[in-house]
């Protein structure tokens, strides 16, 4: 089995360095921009749009002209990878994956990838690595780099410079261990597993939210690019990025413990994208009730479910194990006992008290146990046994996900 892994440490680039990499990010940012604004002027005038050959042409002819020759300072290729991903951000926007491609602003997402490993050199007894036109970085090397390397993205973080180094390489096919689980997703509790047992939920933001929006209002009252602005900015960067951190840290603690101990877990197919939408609404159609959902909103999305699933998704495949998604109907009105369902069932929010049978659980754990038995349910009647091609409307994804349709 072969497996794709990342590996993530912090540069410790000297001064030239750094000005040559905020200086590439830049230049990957308006190639970025420009053929976005091309591909938009073309659609406007009724014109197809420019395949990737295409533009990476039209990219020579940027770097070689009089208007930009600033472009030719930066190596060639990630300026042509910044080009495969506005391709990408379209075919995400056609799927309907995603919202529109949008222009990149400075500041955020600053990155660059270098695709190609002949270019690139990994000393990992001296913690360096060459990258074209940069020469030697050193960088803190927390473990070892394993595989084939692959590519490599550079990235700026809460103004430090990161190093991602994607590799390849075989490993055994692993026998899933443990059982079957169920999963219930909350506010309350962040997930309630069917065997009873539950993850607290993390409010990180919450947490930092009171010194985060005292440092925002701190930067607003300061004069725009001023010292005392940068140090403001500076400061709010930093709570952020302790933000992000301390919501990866603990999203990968819960995913890790979760596919270690079984071998299917099974989640709602929450479209977490739409339920953080819906609270604002549109001018026609404004949402209602928007301040408690925008609360409720801002907990999904500070809780990272979907991050969760998709975190879950490649530790299961990697360890053999399986995804499960089941659409969420009436897992929180189902009685497991009697099958008896009814909205009566779930008197409160946290108590599950069947009007047919009289049994009685807290509702998350009632939610996760009938997850739990769609799960089953699907898993059994469209992938029966490892070697059975699934039926239609399932799909095995690279990473081991049943994704199921109703
Ligand atoms: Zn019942």
């Amino acid at each position: 089995m072969q497996r794709l892994q990342a590996f993530k440490y912090e540069l410790m680039p000297n001064g030239q360095q750094q000005r040559s990499m905020r200086r590439f990010s830049g230049s990957c940012r308006f190639v970025f921009n420009k053929a976005l604004a091309l591909q938009k002027e073309r659609h406007e005038r009724g014109e197809k749009k420019l395949g990737f050959a295409a533009l990476c042409k039209l990219l020579t002819e940027w770097r070689n002209g009089t208007q930009t020759p600033w472009l030719a300072d930066a190596p060639t290729h990630p300026l042509q990878q910044t080009l495969k991903d506005l391709e990408r951000a379209y075919a995400n926007f056609f799927a309907k994956r995603a919202d529109f491609p949008r222009f990149k602003k400075k500041g955020r997402s600053d990155s660059f990838r270098y695709p190609d490993p002949k270019q690139i050199k990994l000393d990992q007894g001296n913690a360096r690595i060459f990258l074209p036109k940069l020469g030697w970085l050193r960088y803190r090397k927390s473990r070892d780099a394993l595989g084939a390397l692959r590519n490599v993205t550079v990235s700026l973080s809460g103004g430090k410079w990161f190093i991602s180094i994607q590799t390849q390489r075989e490993v055994e096919q692993p026998i899933p261990q443990g059982g079957a689980v169920g999963i219930d997703m909350g506010i309350a509790r962040f997930a309630t597993l069917s065997d009873g047992t539950f993850i607290e939920p993390l409010n990180s933001f919450k947490k930092h939210e009171a010194r985060l929006r005292r440092y925002q209002r701190a930067m607003s009252r300061k004069v725009k690019f001023s010292k005392n602005w940068s140090q403001a900015k500076a400061r709010v960067t930093r709570i952020q990025s302790r933000i992000g951190n301390a919501r990866r840290d603990y999203l990968h603690k819960a995913t890790t413990t979760i596919s270690q101990n079984h071998a299917m877990v099974c989640i709602e197919d929450l479209q977490v994208r739409n339920m953080s939408k819906s609270a604002a609404g549109t001018t026609e159609k404004p949402g209602k009730n928007v301040r408690a959902k925008s609360g409720l909103n801002k907990a999904i999305l500070d809780q990272g479910w979907a991050e969760f699933r998709r975190q879950l998704d490649y530790k299961l495949g990697w360890r053999g194990g399986w995804l499960v998604a089941v659409p969420p109907q009436y897992t929180s009105r189902t009685c497991p006992c009697c099958g008896h369902v009814s909205a009566d069932n779930r008197q409160t929010q946290a108590q599950f008290l069947c009007v047919e049978c009289g049994f009685e659980e807290n509702a998350d754990v009632v939610g996760a146990i009938n997850v739990l038995r769609a799960g089953h349910a699907r898993f059994a009647c469209e992938v029966s046994g490892a070697a059975m091609p699934p039926a239609a409307g399932t799909h095995r994804s690279d990473s081991g996900t049943v994704q199921c349709r109703p």
